[in-house]
């Protein structure tokens, strides 16, 4: 039972009365296809980060975009996994009572239940490391080609119909995303979801294909780094240069990324600590999902009665 190494920051029992036990996880996003992250539909989403040189222009991953994307994830597999759960993303139909909805939250909806959950997992918007002119594609549909004998249609053909931007493969977003009052199944449940959603952005089979590298789980009493933290130290690491790098390599930034965690961690004396063996507690994740999801099951339903009652 390696979850025991989650104890310093889980809770056995769920309990209405917040307390402070804290996971911290540390993932690194990293793209593997096209991907769109576009709030009016078109433009990337974009911030501006002072380095202590110099700024830059990142391309943000939204709070929305990522919960929302692990929510639809984490309500699939518990469907597959457990017989008798039915529960949708519809926000005023959500069961209320599954370890989805218990975990992630609800707003009261038209169950006969008159609660309404607060959410434990809390995300943060998440910056790329480089900027946006590296990795943002402006799209355009009907592009006029170098063929001469290419058909057009018109004036349309020639300017092209603008499509979202597009961020491209490599892309890479320093993410942590912290548990709070959570039992230790439902933070199995949180890594088993990280470790297989695979689509992130605007929807579509062919897009947003990105990968979760899990580079460390943390406990204690209190929230771990901000991602802007993380991202900026990330990058002092790396080199100041680093945002206008044509590619990254993945493993060396997994590292920094990694560093960066532990020196802040250290630097704001954070009671934030380090499970001993990571590829222990993902291990006995990916053997032992189902099970945990099953005594997770009983101990939200529990939980809610208690509220009700
Ligand atoms: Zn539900």
């Amino acid at each position: 039972m390696s979850l025991e190494q989650l104890d310093n920051g889980t809770v056995e029992e769920l309990t209405n009365k917040p307390e402070n036990n804290y996971v911290s996880i540390l993932v690194l996003r990293e793209l593997e296809s096209n991907a769109v992250f576009t709030t009016n539909g078109q433009d990337a989403d974009l911030g501006t980060i002072g380095l202590n040189d110099d700024e830059y222009s990142p391309v943000l991953m939204f709070m929305r975009k990522q919960s929302g994307s692990d929510r639809r994830f984490a309500k699939s597999m518990q469907r597959e996994m457990l017989d008798d759960v039915e529960c949708t993303m519809d926000v005023n139909e959500m069961c209320q009572e599954c370890p989805e909805c218990v975990m992630y939250g609800s707003a009261a909806s038209s169950s006969d239940r008159n609660i309404s959950i607060t959410s434990r997992v809390m995300y943060d918007t998440a910056y790329t490391l480089r900027d946006a002119k590296k990795i943002v594609e402006e799209k355009f549909q009907n592009a006029p080609g170098d063929n001469y004998s290419q058909e057009t249609s018109g004036e349309e053909a020639m300017t092209g119909i603008r499509e979202p931007d597009f961020v491209q493969p490599g892309t890479m977003f320093p993410s942590v995303i912290t548990l709070k009052d959570a039992t230790p199944e439902e933070v199995a449940f949180f890594l088993s979801t990280t470790m297989k959603n695979k689509r992130y952005g605007a929807t579509s089979s062919r897009q947003g294909r990105t990968k979760n590298h899990i580079l460390g789980i943390y406990t204690g009493g209190e929230e771990g780094p901000s991602n802007l933290a993380v991202t900026k130290k990330t990058i002092e690491l790396l080199g100041e240069e680093t945002v206008e790098q044509d590619t990254l390599d993945s493993e060396t930034v997994q590292e920094r990324v990694k560093q960066a965690f532990d020196q802040l961690v250290e630097d704001d004396r954070l009671d934030c600590e380090e499970v001993d063996s990571l590829e222990e507690v993902l291990d006995d994740v990916r053997e032992n999902i189902e099970d945990y999801l099953e005594s997770q099951e009983e101990k939200s339903r529990e939980f809610v009665e208690s509220v009700e009652s």
